[in-house]
C-alpha cells in the first residue's frame, strides 16, 4: 500500500518521544530558513526584537535588519518564554509578507461585480456614507464588526471604542468567540475576574500535567517544549478521544468519549472525596460553594463514569491517585475543551480539581487555559467587544463612568449592554436586522460554523467591508469594500499572551502599495465618520498603550508599573498585574499566591452543573462522529498566512485528509490515500484517507485548516460562553465517487 501523496503525519516530523527531538528540530531551523542560508554579503547590520504573530505563546523572535529592511529572523535566546527556539510558523514569518496575492490598494466592488481600485479618500467616504445610510435608514441595531485576537491590544481597542463610541454600533464580537469564550466566562464564574493564573515555568517545575483536550505539542509547540525541559520528571496525563501527539508521549492518555470529559473530571472529584484526597484547610479558607459540589459529586458514582466515558474504574482510579500522590499539579485545557455544547461547565470542572487539592497558586500547578491567537488575551480585556475595556461591565454604571472620565467622552457614548455574541450577530444578518458588516482580521466565510449557512449568511449584506492582509481570503472574496491592511512586522504595538504577558512587536518591513496599518485606517475612518475629535488622544499606539495603562489602574489586570514601549522592549516582556517594581517584581509569577480571589468575598467559587448529551448523536444515516483539531504545527488556522510560505507548503498536507480507524477502513473496504466523501446533515467534503489507529473505530478526525471542514460541522454553542462547539458531529463516510 503506498503511502498517500503529499501527507506527513506530524509525529514524525516533529517527533513525540520525550526525549525532547523536538528541541533539536526547532534548534535546527536556522540552517534550513533563517538566518544560516543568507549569503555572506546579506549579513545583517542591525538586529532588533519583536514578538511573534502566529499563537498565543508569545515567542520572542529577533529580527536580523540590513538598512531599513528584515532580511532574516532567529528566536531570542534569553527571552522567558521561547529561550532561543520557534516553531516553524515563527521562522517563516517574514516571507509570507511578500506574498503576491497581498491586498495593496483599497477595492470596491463595481456595479459590474468585479472589484476595482479606489484611492483611501474614495474608500473612507464610501465606508462612512453606506453604513451611515444602514444606520439612517435600520437603527443603530443594523451594523455590527468582527474583530479579531491577530490585532495588536492598542489596534483593537481603538477600533472596539471607535465602533461603539464613535460610530455607535450596537453589536461588535471577535474571533476569540470561537476560541476563548469558553476558559472567559468560566474564569469570571470560578475566580471574579477572567484570570489564567500560571506563568510558563510552570511546565517545567510540575510534577504532574494533566492535558484536556489539548494536543500542545501540535497548537503550542514551544510549550511542548517547555513540558520535555520538565526534570522532575513528570508525570503527563492526556484526556482526548484521538491518540494526539501529545498523547503519544503521555504517561497516562486517557481516550475518553468525546465530550464525556466532564462525567469524567466529576467522576474523578468524586474519587478525590471519597479516599480523603483533598485539601479541607484550603477548601475551607479559600473557596465557598464545596457543600453544595459534595452533595452534587453523590450522582457521579465510578459505574456511571466508567460507562459515560468509556474508561475502565481502575483508570479513573489511576488518574484520581496520580492527582493525590503530586506535588505540584497543573491541570492544562484548549480547544477540545473550550469548543464544546458544556465547555464552561467542563472548564470549571478542571478549575474545581485545582481548588480541591489545593493545586492553585505554588508553582508548577494551576487550572490553566492556554490560549489561541497572539492576542487573544489582549482582546479578552481591551477589545470593548464583550467586556467594557479592561474587563469591565458594559451594565456597570460606575464602570461606564470610569472609563468615560479616562477616555473623556460623554458617558450616554458608551452602550449600556454588550450587545450581540458572534453567533447572534450572524442570526442578525439572517433575520434582516443587521444590514452592514464590517469584519477585520479575520475570515468568517472559513472558520465559522455550519459554512454553507454562514456563506449563506454574509450573502444577505447589504454592506460588507472587509480590512484584511490579503484580497484572497474567502471572506475578502465576498466583500462590496476591502480595506488593505498590514500585518504582522509591518506596524507596532503589544500583545498579551497566555501567561498574562505583554509583548511589544514591532515594524520591520514596509507594508505592501498603500495598505496602512490597522490603527491608522480606524484612524482615517473614524475622520471621516465625523468622530476624529472624540480620538484626539488616540494618536499613536504607544499614545494608547498609555491610556490603556490607564483604564487597567485598579483593575486586576493593572499595568500601571509598565513606564513605555522601550521598558518593554528592555525587560523581555512583563506579566500583568504589574503594578510597580516593589509589588510585582520577577519575571515569572503567578495568580493567587495568597489565596485571595477576585470575588467580593475574596474567595473562589465551585461551579457545576449536571452534563448533557451531545445535540448530534450518531445515527444509522451518519455513523460516525467526527472531531476536528489542529493538523500540524506549520498550519495557522483558515491558512491565510501559513499557505504563502513555501517552506511551510512542505511540511503539511495540501490536500484535505481524514483519519479513519483501521476497523472502520476494512469493514468499508476504504484504502490509505484513498479519495473519500465525508458528509453531515449539512454538507459534504472529499478527503485522503489516513487510515491510523489514532483515531477510536466509529469516530474520525479532520483538520480544521482546510475550507471545506466546516461545511460538515453543527452550528451549536455553549449556553454561557456562546462558544461554537466544533468538535463533534455526526457523519458518514464512504468512498468517494
Ligand atoms: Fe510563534 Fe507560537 Fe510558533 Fe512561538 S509557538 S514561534 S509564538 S507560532
Amino acid at each position: 500500500m503506498r503511502e498517500p501523496d503529499n501527507i506527513t503525519r506530524v509525529p514524525s516530523a516533529f517527533g513525540v518521544a520525550r526525549s525532547g527531538p523536538l528541541t533539536r528540530e526547532l534548534r535546527l531551523m536556522p540552517g534550513a530558513f533563517g538566518l544560516g542560508r543568507l549569503p555572506e554579503k546579506a549579513q545583517p547590520d542591525a538586529t532588533t526584537r519583536t514578538v511573534c504573530g502566529y499563537c498565543s505563546t508569545g515567542c520572542s523572535l529577533d529580527v536580523h535588519l540590513k538598512g531599513n529592511a528584515a532580511i532574516g529572523l532567529s528566536p531570542t535566546v534569553d527571552y522567558p518564554v521561547n529561550l532561543g527556539m520557534a516553531c516553524p510558523k515563527g521562522w517563516e514569518a517574514l516571507s509570507v509578507l511578500t506574498a503576491p496575492d497581498r491586498a495593496t490598494t483599497p477595492l470596491l466592488r463595481a456595479e459590474s461585480g468585479r472589484m476595482a481600485p479606489i484611492g483611501w479618500e474614495q474608500a473612507a467616504e464610501t465606508f462612512a456614507a453606506r453604513m451611515k445610510g444602514i444606520q439612517r435608514e435600520h437603527g443603530a441595531e443594523a451594523l455590527a464588526f468582527l474583530s479579531t485576537g491577530q490585532m495588536a491590544t492598542e489596534e483593537m481597542a481603538l477600533l472596539g471604542a471607535l465602533a461603539k463610541f464613535g460610530m455607535g454600533m450596537r453589536h461588535g464580537d471577535g474571533n476569540t468567540r470561537q476560541c476563548m469564550a469558553t476558559a472567559v466566562v468560566a474564569y469570571q464564574e470560578a475566580f471574579g475576574f477572567d484570570a489564567p493564573p500560571y506563568t510558563y515555568e510552570d511546565f517545567e517545575l510540575s510534577d504532574v500535567l494533566v492535558f484536556v483536550g489539548s494536543n500542545v505539542c501540535i497548537a503550542h509547540p514551544i510549550m511542548w517544549e517547555r513540558v520535555m525541559r520538565n526534570p522532575h520528571p513528570p508525570q503527563i496525563v492526556v484526556v482526548d478521544p484521538r491518540a494526539t501527539e501529545t498523547a503519544m508521549a503521555a504517561t497516562q492518555h486517557l481516550s475518553v468519549r468525546p465530550k464525556s470529559d466532564l462525567s469524567l473530571l466529576y467522576g474523578v472529584a468524586r474519587l478525590l472525596l471519597d479516599r480523603g484526597w483533598i485539601r479541607p484547610e484550603y477548601i475551607a479558607e479559600y473557596t465557598s460553594g464545596f457543600d453544595a459540589f459534595r452533595e452534587f459529586l453523590n450522582a457521579f458514582p465510578l459505574e456511571r463514569v466508567e460507562a459515560e466515558t468509556g474508561i475502565a474504574a481502575a483508570e479513573i482510579e489511576r488518574l484520581a491517585r496520580t492527582i493525590y500522590r503530586g506535588r505540584r499539579v497543573s491541570f492544562w485545557w484548549t480547544m477540545g475543551v473550550n469548543q464544546s455544547h458544556q465547555g464552561v461547565r467542563t472548564a470549571q470542572a478542571i478549575i474545581n480539581l485545582a481548588l480541591m487539592t489545593g493545586n492553585i497558586g505554588r508553582p508548577g500547578t494551576g487550572a490553566n487555559s492556554i490560549t489561541g491567537q497572539c492576542n487573544a488575551m489582549g482582546s479578552r480585556l481591551f477589545s470593548n467587544t464583550t467586556n467594557l475595556l479592561g474587563g469591565r461591565a458594559f451594565e456597570n454604571e460606575a464602570h461606564r463612568r470610569e472609563v468615560a472620565d479616562i477616555l473623556d467622552i460623554d458617558e450616554g457614548r458608551i452602550p449600556r449592554d454588550k450587545g450581540w455574541s458572534y453567533d447572534r450577530i450572524m442570526e442578525g444578518i439572517l433575520a434582516g436586522k443587521i444590514r452592514g458588516l464590517w469584519v477585520i482580521c479575520t475570515n468568517p466565510a472559513h472558520s465559522w460554523i455550519n459554512q454553507s449557512q454562514a456563506r449563506d449568511i454574509l450573502e444577505r449584506l447589504e454592506f460588507l467591508v472587509v480590512q484584511d492582509m490579503y484580497a484572497t481570503t474567502e471572506t475578502a472574496q465576498m466583500a462590496d469594500l476591502v480595506l488593505p491592511a498590514a500585518g504582522w512586522g509591518e506596524k507596532e504595538g503589544t500583545f498579551i499572551n497566555s501567561e498574562r504577558r505583554i509583548g511589544l512587536h514591532k515594524k520591520v518591513a514596509p507594508a505592501p502599495g498603500v495598505a496602512l496599518s490597522d490603527f491608522a485606517i480606524f484612524r482615517l475612518l473614524a475622520e471621516s465618520w465625523g468622530c476624529g475629535e472624540m480620538f484626539r488622544k488616540w494618536q499613536s499606539p504607544e499614545a494608547v498603550f498609555q491610556l490603556l495603562s490607564r483604564l487597567s489602574a485598579g483593575r486586576p489586570c493593572d499595568f500601571g508599573g509598565i513606564e513605555d514601549y522601550q521598558m518593554l522592549d528592555r525587560s523581555g516582556g512583563i506579566q500583568w498585574p504589574y503594578r510597580d517594581a516593589t509589588r510585582d517584581a520577577g519575571s515569572q509569577r503567578r495568580l493567587f499566591g495568597d489565596g485571595r480571589y477576585y470575588h467580593a468575598d475574596g474567595k473562589a467559587r465551585f461551579v457545576f452543573e449536571e452534563t448533557r448529551a451531545i445535540p448530534e448523536s450518531p445515527n444509522t444515516r451518519y455513523p460516525f462522529l467526527l472531531l476536528t483539531g489542529r493538523g500540524s504545527a506549520s498550519q495557522w488556522h483558515t491558512q491565510t498566512r501559513t499557505a504563502k510560505s513555501a517552506v511551510l507548503q512542505k511540511l503539511y498536507p495540501r490536500d484535505p485528509y481524514v483519519e479513519i480507524s483501521p476497523v472502520d477502513a476494512a469493514e468499508l473496504g476504504i484504502e490509505r490515500g484513498q479519495w473519500v466523501r465525508v458528509s453531515s446533515q449539512r454538507g459534504s467534503m472529499q478527503a485522503k484517507a489516513v487510515v491510523l489507529p489514532t483515531v477510536q473505530p466509529k469516530q474520525v478526525f479532520v483538520p480544521m485548516h482546510y475550507a471545506p471542514t466546516n461545511l460538515l460541522t453543527d452550528a451549536v454553542f455553549d449556553p454561557y460562553s456562546r462558544q461554537p462547539a466544533y468538535k463533534a458531529c455526526a457523519v458518514n463516510l464512504e468512498v468517494a465517487d
